[in-house]
C-alpha cells in the first residue's frame, strides 16, 4: 500500500480533512488529522494493519506480541497482532505511569512490534517500548499508521509508519492562513 493510497483511504473515511482548524489545543492547522474515523470501519482497519505489519516484518522479522499505549493504539494492536496471527496488548495510564494491567504480561525475550495510530513526538510510542522491555520483552521495532512528525521522531528502534505527513501548527498571531485573511473552524463543526 502506497502513502497516497494510505491517505485516500484516510480522506475518504473524513479522517484527514484540508482546510483551516482551530485545534483542542488552541493551535491553528491546514491539516486535521482523526484516526479513529478510519478505525471505525473494521474492513478499512483490518486493511491497514495488514500493511502495516508487512512492512514491520520485512524490517524485523515477525513478532510474538503486539504491544500498544490505550487508547489510540489500541485497534491498530489488534489488527496488526491479527494480521501477524499473535496476540495483542495494551499498556493503559495508572497513577499517570503506563502499566500493563488486567493480567497482560511478556514472557522472557518475548519479540515486541510496538505500535501507534499516529506518532506526533513519539512520547507514547518510547513510553510502551520502555512498559514492554521492563516486562522483559526485546522490541524489534515501532509501527504507526501516520507519522505527523514529518519524519524527524527516533524512536530509538527500527520503525515505520504507512504515511508521514509534516503537519505544522501555529498560535493564532502566527497562522499564515489567518493572515491570509480565512477563519479557522473546528473539524466537525460543519
Ligand atoms: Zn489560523
Amino acid at each position: 500500500m502506497t502513502q497516497d493510497e494510505v491517505l485516500e483511504i484516510f480522506r475518504r473515511a473524513g479522517a484527514l480533512l484540508e482546510g483551516h482548524f482551530l485545534l483542542t489545543s488552541g493551535l491553528h492547522s491546514a491539516k486535521y488529522l482523526q484516526c479513529a474515523l478510519v478505525l471505525q470501519h473494521p474492513q478499512l482497519a483490518a486493511q491497514l494493519g495488514q500493511a502495516l505489519t508487512e512492512r514491520l516484518v520485512e524490517m524485523a522479522g515477525p513478532p510474538d506480541v503486539v504491544v500498544a499505549p490505550a487508547l489510540g493504539g489500541i485497534l491498530v494492536a489488534h489488527e496488526v497482532a491479527r494480521a501477524a496471527g499473535v496476540r495483542g496488548i495494551f499498556a493503559e495510564r495508572e497513577s499517570g505511569t503506563l502499566t500493563l494491567r488486567r493480567g497482560f504480561g511478556l514472557r522472557p525475550r518475548e519479540r515486541c512490534f510496538v505500535v501507534e495510530d499516529v506518532v506526533t513526538t513519539g512520547g507514547s510510542t518510547r513510553e510502551t517500548i520502555e512498559v514492554a522491555r521492563r516486562a522483559g520483552g526485546n522490541v524489534l521495532a515501532a509501527g504507526a499508521l501516520i507519522d505527523r512528525s514529518g519524519g524527524k521522531t527516533d524512536l530509538g528502534v527500527p520503525s515505520a509508519a504507512l504515511a508521514v505527513l509534516d503537519v505544522p501548527a501555529y498560535a493564532a498571531e502566527h497562522c499564515p492562513l489567518c493572515a491570509g485573511g480565512s477563519r479557522p473552524h473546528k473539524p466537525g463543526s460543519r
